[in-house]
C-alpha cells in the first residue's frame, strides 16, 4: 500500500529485485569563491564538479556498493541521495516519487523510508544522550512516538535487530561507554528505528578497528537477508567492498566509470582505473596475469577537470587523439556489466 503525505507517495510493496531507486544524470557542483584579484578579471565563478552526471539503478534488498578514492564525490552523491544536500541537476527516482523535487516538509517525511549511517559513528552521536534517546530520537522528530518511554518496545527491537543483547545492558549507556564497534552498531539501531527500506552507510567501517570491521559489514548482510533493507554501501575500500556487495559502481572524478556484480567488478575489470584499484589492493596471484597497471600522479583538480576522458593523464593505456579529445559514456559492455573506455568500445 502506498504512503501519501503530502506530495510524497512512496510504494513499499516494491519486491525484493525490483528498482527501488532510479538515479538519472544526478549533478552536485558547489560554486567556488574567488579570490580578489581573480575575480576582477571577470569571466564566469568557477564550479567544483562533485558528482557530474551519475546514472545507476538499486534494486531492493541489495548492497549497492559505491568504490572510489577520496576527493571522487562518493561522499557528496551519498548525501544528495538522502537530501542532506540538494541536488544541481537530475533525477531521483525512490519507489515512484522523483525525490529531487521534494521541498523541505516533504523531505520530512521522505526520512521515514530512507536513513544514512555516517562514517564517524561517535562525532554523529551526541555524547551527552544515552543509547535509549539516541537510538529514540528519529521516532520523536518524526512524531511517532511523544517521549523516550512511548518509544521504548521499539528501541528495544532495534537493539536486538543490531544484536546489542542483552539489551538491558546498554540502553542507558553513553557513547563513551561503548567501544566503536559497538557505537556503530547503535548508529545503525537509529536508522533502523523507522524501518526505512534503504539506508546509505557511508563509510561505516572506516574508523573502526580491522578486527570488528566485520562484524559490522556482516550485520549490514543479515540486515539485507533478514529484513530486505537496502543498503548503498559507500566506501574507499574494494576489499570489503567485494566482501558484502551485490553489485559495485566505481567512481572517479565525479563520474562513474564501471558498474558490474562484485564478481565482474573484482575478478574480471574492464576499465583501466578499477584494474589499476584491484592491483593496489589484492595481493597478487602468482598464477593470475596481472590486469592493469599502477596510476601514475594524483587526483586532478574536480574544479577543471581533464579533456576528453577523465583518467586520460594518469592511465597507463591512453590513447593520444582519442582519450584526451572525447569523453568516454558508460555503456553496457556484457550484460549487467557496463564501464566508460574508449578501448573497449568494439569489445
Ligand atoms: Fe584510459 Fe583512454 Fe580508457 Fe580513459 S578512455 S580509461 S584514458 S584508455
Amino acid at each position: 500500500m502506498a504512503i501519501v503525505a503530502d506530495k510524497v507517495t512512496v510504494n513499499p510493496d516494491v519486491k525484493v529485485g525490483e528498482v527501488i531507486l532510479d538515479v538519472k544524470n544526478l549533478k552536485k557542483y558547489f560554486p567556488v569563491r574567488r579570490g580578489f584579484f581573480a575575480s576582477l578579471k571577470g569571466g564566469p565563478n568557477p564550479v567544483l564538479k562533485a558528482v557530474d552526471g551519475v546514472s545507476f539503478k538499486v534494486r531492493k534488498g541489495e548492497i549497492y556498493g559505491v568504490v572510489g578514492e577520496s576527493g571522487c564525490g562518493k561522499t557528496t552523491m551519498a548525501r544528495t541521495l538522502l537530501k542532506l544536500t540538494e541536488p544541481t541537476d537530475g533525477e531521483m527516482w525512490f519507489e515512484g516519487t522523483d525525490i529531487a523535487k521534494l521541498g523541505p516538509a516533504e523531505t520530512k517525511v521522505l526520512r521515514r523510508h530512507m536513513q544514512m549511517v555516517f562514517q564517524d559513528p561517535y562525532e554523529s552521536m551526541n555524547p551527552r544522550l544515552n543509547v535509549s534517546y539516541i537510538v529514540s530520537e528519529p521516532l520523536r522528530i518524526q512524531n511517532v512516538a511523544k517521549d523516550v518511554d512511548e518509544s521504548l518496545p521499539r528501541v528495544l527491537q532495534c537493539l536486538e535487530d543490531v544484536e546489542m543483547t542483552p539489551v538491558e545492558e546498554y540502553i542507558g549507556r553513553f557513547p563513551h561507554e561503548l567501544s566503536g564497534g559497538q557505537r556503530q552498531r547503535i548508529a545503525v539501531a537509529r536508522a533502523l528505528a523507522l524501518d526505512p527500506s534503504f539506508i546509505v552507510a557511508d563509510e561505516p567501517v572506516s574508523m573502526l578497528d580491522v578486527s570488528i570491521r566485520g562484524e559490522v559489514l556482516n550485520l549490514m548482510q543479515n540486515l539485507t537477508r533478514e529484513k530486505g533493507v537496502t543498503f548503498v554501501y559507500i566506501t574507499h575500500d574494494l576489499a570489503t567492498a567485494r566482501h558484502i556487495c551485490d553489485r559495485i559502481a566505481v567512481m572517479y572524478l565525479g563520474r562513474i566509470v564501471e558498474e558490474g556484480t562484485a564478481d565482474d567488478i573484482v575478478n574480471d575489470s574492464l576499465h583501466p582505473y578499477t584494474q589499476a584499484l584491484i592491483n593496489a589492493v589484492f595481493v597478487p596471484d602468482p598464477n593470475k596475469k596481472q590486469l592493469g597497471q599502477v596510476l601514475k600522479g594524483e587526483v586532478p583538480n574536480p574544479i577543471n577537470p581533464p579533456k576528453g576522458c577523465r583518467l586520460h593523464p594518469r592511465c597507463p593505456k591512453f590513447m593520444d587523439g582519442i582519450c584526451n579529445v572525447t569523453e568516454p559514456e558508460l555503456v553496457e559492455i556484457r550484460p549487467g556489466h557496463r564501464a566508460a573506455c574508449h578501448l573497449l568500445k568494439n569489445k
